[in-house]
This record gives structure tokens, sequence and C-alpha cells, in this order.
């Protein structure tokens, strides 16, 4: 039918298409024939061209077409500046960005806000006007956490998003596909280039019995990330089912999904259920919820299909668990934490808990804490530790505040900070402890690696729910179980906790608070970028320079690289002195890092190319890895071979990607050679070029140079590059 549902209330006019799921689904399910498991139906129901794309787990690269992007402040910077290179006026898909990393915690919400503001002022400027250029929506400072309000706001089951954050995956809570990604694959899909991703494999995690009792959603994916370990997940999507994902909350999906980042998940998914309907309404979002109905069949597995390994957790039998220090998957039970802290002399003593987050700061998290702080309460107790609460979105800070949640936590001693990453990403002014000082903490996040929470290298960070965190802050010793063990009350009396108890979703409604979202305004040709010149944050980006047409002749080697290379540019080893980051430059005879030698050549108008080994690019799918040296004025990476990933980026930054079609062709060519590249006057797919190496003593070699360019990626390097493509392309 014409069912028109919008993806977002703050979005009109931009639709959900579960008719594009349906009819690729049916041309992959002609090929494929055999059962799909949900991650496939909702990356297959994306791709790009369904008949022609080839599909093999593990194996090959699928183009997809995302619905939405999301970026954060720390990261859209550069986004933006180079989306806006290229001149394009309108985001190909829709697009939000949110400011929360950059706000550090020190005395309390208000403050510690009104303070990120004053000191981000030129970046918050930046974002916001040049959000509201492009036709993006901006969140201000205050608005809260980026995965809360993609939660709340944007993620919808069945849709495929990309987010410049690890913690994308938390929108898997409500069935959709949300991959955590580098700037540069943000901006290719926000100028409407498909993103490539490698055909995931599919990790089945087995749901049976009920949660219940101490035991929350987070247990689940610290059980999950003890057997998977920080590796497991690798390449892989990491797919909830059995009847035992009934009995889990939306949001405490969402935390589950959240944190398979960080057993390297690709992402972790969740089918559409009743408990993501009620969700959707309490939201406003009752027509996504209807219109998912409608296509349920597509928005769960097929029965019997294929796993590439199954796990299964009793959610009855499941304990709760801590997991620390200093990495996300050594986990332990509650009932053999204390043994482990006295045999591993964790110090004993809890310094500070902190709970919430974009991980775990639902009205459910939030209500269940508060009932445990009301019973220490009652009791006349208050926390021994510091405790914080990061509510993760100002929805959920209006509404705990209207509820009662929030006095209650400052009853106890709670300091309440800003809706924002604060602790969680080292935003956090910490004064209790001396650095180098050994201490403990407990958090309701999702990283706890050395130094992240207050780059106190000695701090021990451990992870556990909200509740466990919580229940910790009153007896303010890592070996209390609060199953078991009793504190004393100021009557002198002891007591037990009783178990947690609280409300999936606030029953009079969710507060909105505070209104700090800003739509794009309807006349956006006046609004001007604004960008300091003097800025040492920011810096406008120049498109790259289209090919000039000539015969690229004399061309100096910035580098001949010695074996493995990871970080291309500074990690390299240099075949000419064994030595990484130190070359000489070929036109004045000196040595310098090798950016400083590249920004010579650039300033002085003289492109270079680099010599490379075997998989040359290898770990820098992501990030800039392939802009860099495109933006220091390199024309051509030639090697033996490339890491796949790393190939394709430097094609889309406009440089020529080429390999020795006999790789021993390689120990011909001396660092100090000038080269000449001939054959681009007709560059076509599957035509070598060739590469004349001049040698210091007047000989020559001529090396014949394969490539995989295809015709469209062609015209990328003969534009400049991808981006200037796709401008050229709006602009006709
Ligand atoms: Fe990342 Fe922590 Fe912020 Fe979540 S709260 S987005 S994990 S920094």
């Amino acid at each position: 039918g014409n069912t028109q549902v919008a993806m977002s209330n703050l979005e009109k006019g931009k639709f959900i298409n579960y008719q594009r799921i349906e009819d690729n689904l049916a041309i992959v399910r002609q090929r494929l024939n055999r059962p799909l498991t949900l991650s496939e139906k909702i990356l297959y129901g994306h791709l790009d061209d369904p008949h022609n794309q080839d599909i093999t787990r593990g194996v090959s690269y699928l183009k997809l077409r995302p619905d939405r992007v999301a970026c954060q402040d720390a990261t859209a910077q550069m986004a933006l500046l180079q989306f806006m290179s290229a001149g394009i006026p309108t985001t190909a898909v829709p697009t939000t960005v949110h400011c929360d990393h950059l706000i550090e915690a020190q005395i309390g919400g208000q403050k510690d806000l009104a303070r990120a503001i004053d000191i981000n002022k030129e970046v918050y400027d930046f974002l916001a006007t040049a959000t509201a250029k492009y036709g993006i929506g901006f969140w201000k400072p205050g608005s809260g956490i980026i995965h809360q309000i993609i939660l709340e706001n944007y993620a919808f089951p069945g849709g495929l998003m990309i987010g410049t954050d690890s913690h994308t995956p938390n929108a898997g809570g409500l069935g959709m596909i949300a991959c955590g990604v580098g700037g540069a694959d943000a901006v290719d899909v926000m100028a409407g280039i498909p993103w490539e991703l490698k055909c995931p494999k599919v990790i089945g995690v087995k749901l049976t019995g009920k949660i219940g009792g101490w035991t929350t959603p987070k247990d689940v994916i610290l059980k999950v990330a003890g057997i998977l370990t920080v590796k497991g997940g690798t390449g892989a999507i990491v797919e909830y089912m059995g009847p035992g994902v009934e009995s889990l909350s939306c949001t405490g999906m969402g935390t589950i999904c959240n944190m398979g980042a960080e057993i390297g998940a690709t992402t972790s998914l969740f089918p559409f259920n009743h408990r993501m309907t009620d969700y959707l309404n309490a939201t406003k979002r009752p027509e996504i919820a209807k219109y998912a109905q409608q296509f349920a069949y597509n928005l769960r597995a097929d029965d019997s299909a294929e796993y590439d390994q199954v796990i299964e957790i009793n959610l009855s039998e499941l304990e709760p668990h801590i997991n620390g220090p200093f990495t996300p998957d050594l986990a332990t039970p509650l009932s053999k934490f204390a043994e482990e802290v006295k045999k591993n002399n964790w110090p004993q003593e809890l310094k500070v808990a902190l709970i919430g987050s974009c991980t775990n700061s639902s009205y459910e998290d939030m209500t269940r804490s508060a009932s445990i702080a009301r019973e220490a309460a009652e009791h006349g107790l208050e926390t021994k530790s510091k405790f914080t609460i990061t509510p993760g979105s100002e929805q959920v800070r209006a509404t705990i505040a209207r509820d009662g949640q929030i006095d209650a936590f400052e009853k106890v001693g709670g300091l309440v900070l800003a809706n924002a990453c604060g602790p969680c990403i080292g935003q956090w002014d910490r004064r209790d402890v001396k650095k180098g000082e050994a201490n403990s903490i407990i958090t309701s996040y999702n990283r706890n690696f050395t130094g992240r929470n207050d780059a106190n290298p000695a701090t021990h960070a451990f992870v556990a729910s909200p509740d466990i965190v919580t229940a910790m802050a009153f007896a303010g010793d890592l070996t209390f179980n609060p199953l078991t063990d009793t504190l004393t009350g100021n009557d002198g009396k002891p007591f037990k906790f009783s178990d947690p108890s609280g409300f999936e979703l606030p029953p009079t409604g969710y507060d909105p608070g505070v209104d700090t979202f800003q739509p794009p305004p309807e006349d956006r040709a006046r609004v001007t970028v604004a960008v300091d010149p003097k800025s040492d944050r920011l810096q406008l980006l120049e498109p790259f320079q289209p090919w000039d047409n000539l015969k690229p002749v004399d061309i100096p080697i910035l580098i001949k690289v010695k074996g493995k290379c990871k970080n291309c540019l500074i990690g390299a080893i240099n075949a000419q002195n064994g030595e990484a980051n130190n070359i000489q430059n070929k036109i004045t005879g000196e040595w310098g890092p090798v950016p400083t030698v590249a920004a010579w050549y650039k300033s002085n108008n003289k492109p270079w190319v680099v010599i490379g080994d075997h998989n040359y690019g290898e770990g820098s799918s992501r990030e800039h890895a392939a802009l860099e040296p495109r933006y220091l004025g390199g024309l051509a990476i030639i090697v033996r071979s490339f890491a796949r990933i790393h190939e394709t980026n430097l094609k889309k930054q406009g440089m020529l990607a080429l390999t020795f079609v006999d790789p021993t062709d390689y120990d011909k060519i001396q660092p100090d050679d000038k080269v000449d590249i001939t054959g681009l006057e007709s560059f076509a797919p599957g035509k070598n070029l060739t590469l004349v190496a001049k040698h210091k003593d007047g000989s020559k070699d001529e090396i014949a140079l394969a490539h995989s360019f295809n015709e469209g990626q062609i015209e990328w390097f003969k534009a400049g590059s991808a981006l200037n493509l796709m401008a050229k392309s709006a602009q006709n």
C-alpha cells in the first residue's frame, strides 16, 4: 500500500522504507535459496545492488544504503569539515549531531554544563551553524548522550544506521542494525556514497529462562563478554534470540547491544517484539510500532537460520556479574567476587560508585537504583562511597526529577552530573585520590580500560549493573554481596536489601524536559558557518584538486616502506635507513618526520608517491588513514599488495592505488629514484599502467602496474575525490 510512516517525529517527510527490505529480500532469497538470520535480512534489505552483490559471510564486501547517520561532537568536527568541502547542499540521508563528549564532570550538572559551553564555544558554534546549513539535526550540550537520544527519537526496527562512535550498536535494542564507524565512512554516506561493510558472520545468543531478582540485562552482556572476550565478536554481528528475550525490556536490550562493542562485534541486535512496541508507544511513535508489526516477518530470523557460532544462556540461572578491573571481559559472578578481590589484592575499599551513562540510564535502571537508595535511607544510611548519577538524556533527567528518583539519590548523598559522557570518557575532574594511588571504582558504564575514567593508571575500574553499583555504594566495600550480606542501619540493626524493583517505563509518561534540539531552519541559504580564522581547533578544508590531465613526471618517492605498515605515514619503516618516521626530502636533501617532508612537498606543489610492501594499509580501514596522504599532496601509493579497505579508501580520496604486476619489481625501486607514471591518458578498468623508475645513475626500469579501479572509481580519480564527484552530480 501507500503507507508512509515518518522515521522520526522530528523529521517530517523522511519515511521508513520497509518495502525496500521486502523487495531486496525477494531478490536475495532467490539467489541464496536458504533461510536467513535477522541481521542478514536487515543488511541485505539495505543492499545497493541486490541483484549483483557478492554475498558470502566473512568474505565479501557489502555495498549498503544506510537510513541515517549520527555523529557525536568530538568526531563530528572533522566529518562536517570534510562534508562541507564537497559543497553538497544537504546530506543524502537524515543526519544528527550530538554534543555530549566535551562536558567535564566537576561539581554537578548545571554548573559543569555552563562551564563546558564556555570552554567549547568555538566548537559548539561551528557545529550549530554547520548542521543548520546542511540540513542536519543538532542536539545541544545538555541534551544527553548520543545513543540515548537515538533510542528515544530515531532508532526503529529494521533500520540501518552508522554513527561515529563505538557504542552506536545501542540502537540494536530497538531492532536496528547500528554500527560504529570512522568519520570518513560517515562523510561518504552523508554524501550519498554507499557504505562498504565486510559481510559479517553471525553469532547467535540463545536466551532461555526468565530474568529476575538482582539479575539484569547488564548481566547478560557481562556474561557474554566473559565468554567471547574482547576479540570474540570481531567481524560478526551478535544476534539474540530465544524465549528469554521476552523477559527483557527494550532499554535493557539497548544496554546489551551497547556493551557488545566491548567484544569487538560489528553490532548486536534483537528481534522486533512487544517490548519494543511498548517503548515506541512510550516515546510517542505508535505508527512505527504498527508499521513494524505489518512487516514483523522480516524483523526476526527465519526458522533454522544458520549461525557461525551459538551461545546459550539460561536467564533463570544467570547471576549478577562484576567485570574488571582493566578489561571488560574479566567476568566474575557476584558469588565469587569477594574471593577474587582478596585473592588478587584488588583495593577492597570502594571509592566511587557511578551509575547512568549511555549504557545504563533508562527509566527502569534509575527507578530500580532509586528503590535501593530509598531502602537504605529508610535505615538511615547515606552512601559510604562517593555516588554519581549520569542521566543519559534530558528526557530521562526531567522524568526522574519529576518522579522523585533524583530526590532519592540526593537524599543519600548522590551527585547528579550533566546529561553527558563525563567520567565515562575521562571528562572527570576527580579529586578524591592522587594520581598513581591504587583505588577501586565501580560503574554501570561499558568500558574500563586502564585510565579511561580518571586518567589514573592505578584506578581499578569495575563494571556492573546499576543495581549492584548502587548497593555497593552503601557498603563502600567490594566484598559486599547484596544478595547474601547485611548492612547495619543507624538503629544498630542489620538489614538485607530487598530485590530491586522499578518501572520499565514511566507510568505517567516521559517528561521531555528542556527543549535542547535545534532542527535545521527552513531557510538554510542564509546560514553562515562559524569558523574562526584564528582557530587552532578548526580549519576549513579545500576540496582536493581534480587531475590536471598531465602525465606525472619526475615524481619523488616520499618513502619506500619496508615490511608491515599499520599507521601508514608515521609507523612505516623507511627502506632507506631502517627507521620509522625519518625520511629524506629528495629535493632539499634534508631529513625529517614523514608528515613534515610531505607537507613541504605539498607547499611546493610537488606531488609524491609511496612505494609499499605487502598488505599495505592493514588495520587502517577507519579514520583518516587515506585522507591524510591525499591531504598532504600524495598522488599514488604503489605496493606489492593492499589491505582491501584501505585500497578503496585511497581511491575515494582521489589517489592512485596501484600494485606491481610482478611483486619482485618492488626490489628494483631505489628510495631516491624519481618516477613517471604513464598510461593515465587512457586509464581504463583492467588496463595496466607503467612506472618508469629513473635511478640516480641515469639507468631506468620500466615496471608494469596493475590496478583495480572500475569505471566509477576512475571518475573519482579524475574529479579529485569521490566527494568531488558527488558534489558535481549534486550540482547538475
Ligand atoms: Fe561513549 Fe561513554 Fe559517552 Fe557512552 S557515555 S557515548 S560509552 S563516552
